[in-house]
């Protein structure tokens, strides 16, 4: 799946969410997740942000691997 990492936080830029196919960004208290069973890989969203924060789960630098646990927890209780 992809990552929502830190640099979401606070950004009111929502391309991501018109160009995703299934719908799977959810809004949470200050940035967006991605749905981690909903996501289906397909790359659209990554180059809509302008600040570089969408990314493939393996791609996900060392000091922000706890994204991918955040996006879980927040797209399954938003
Ligand atoms: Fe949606 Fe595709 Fe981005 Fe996954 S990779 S969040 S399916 S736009």
């Amino acid at each position: 799946a992809y990552v929502v990492i830190e640099s979401c936080i606070r950004c009111k830029y929502t391309d991501c969410v018109d160009v995703c196919p299934v719908d799977c960004f959810y809004e949470g208290p200050n940035m967006l997740a991605i749905h981690p069973h909903e996501c289906i890989d397909c790359g659209l969203c990554e180059p809509e942000c302008p600040v570089d924060a969408i990314m493939h789960e393996d791609e996900v630098p060392q000091d922000q691997l706890e994204f991918i646990e955040i996006n879980e927890a927040m797209s399954e209780r938003w």
